[in-house]
């Protein structure tokens, strides 16, 4: 059974972003860029499907810039077997993301895609289930526990007040919560083998997809600074503060 994990590289998540002076977007020149912490617990589990023998290939699949074979490279680093490129200069939005991952599972025909639940950069939270449109295969967002069997999966989710237990027959898409699982560490052993895995490029054209963007960004700017806190002296002080000040009840 194969796997397909699309990884993202971003911003990592220890970086303060600054905007741009000219209110384009975010700073990225010189900043630190990581893989998606969602997608590494995604390349997690597959990894450990692998380990306990219901998954024979775990398929890394990155879109973006050419840096992004340093993120695939990591993803084969945590135990991917194999990696694909997808090369474009053009800022890909979710849609054009999910149409070249289309694209790739009619391509590789995998029994199961495990993407992020959701990307820290544009936190749109869009890809996988516009995948599962798109691919016409059944979706559980927001995995929590996966429990795979030779032609179903069955996906825990958290959810307001308990928890969702769903069944998906297979092919299926699974996006991942924060606790599914805690990934593991690279190691440098690893990085080494990582290298010698085989790294696939591919360009959008190659896959038929047109990725040019669709929504246009009007303006990108800093949350207002905040204020500082105030200490209040007993409850119907903080009661008249709500009320007359932040006028909140
Ligand atoms: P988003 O819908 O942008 O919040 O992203 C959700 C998930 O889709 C991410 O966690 C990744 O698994 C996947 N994804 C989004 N953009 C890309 C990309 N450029 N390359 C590979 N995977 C991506």
């Amino acid at each position: 059974m194969k796997v397909l994990v699309p990884v993202k590289r971003v911003v990592d998540y220890n970086v303060k972003v600054r905007v741009k002076s000219d209110n384009t977007g975010v700073d990225i020149a010189n900043v630190k860029m990581s893989m998606n912490p969602f997608d590494e617990i995604a390349v997690e589990e597959a990894v450990r499907l692998k380990e306990k023998g219901l998954v024979t290939e775990v398929i890394a699949v990155s879109c973006g810039v050419a840096q992004c074979q340093e993120t695939l490279r990591t993803a084969m680093a945590i135990g991917a077997d194999r990696a694909i490129l997808v090369e474009t200069d053009v800022e890909l939005q979710p849609l054009a993301v999910a149409k070249l991952l289309k694209a790739l599972v009619d391509k590789e025909q995998p029994q199961l895609v495990i993407l992020g639940k959701q990307a820290i950069d544009d936190d749109a939270n869009q890809t996988g289930q516009m995948l599962a449109a798109l691919a016409d295969l059944p979706q559980a967002t927001n995995a929590s526990k996966v429990e795979l069997a030779a032609d179903k999966v069955n996906v825990t989710r958290e959810i307001d007040g308990g928890l969702e237990t769903l069944a998906l027959s297979l092919p299926a898409v699974i996006t991942t919560d924060l606790r599914l699982n805690e990934p593991r560490y690279v190691t440098l052993p690893n990085i080494m083998k990582a290298k010698k895995k085989q790294l696939d490029t591919v360009k959008p054209e190659d896959l038929g997809v047109d990725v040019a963007p669709r929504l246009k960004t009007l303006k990108v700017s800093e949350p207002a600074k905040r204020g500082a806190g105030v200490k209040v002296a007993d409850v119907a002080a903080l009661v008249e503060k709500l009320k007359n000040e932040a006028k909140v009840i």
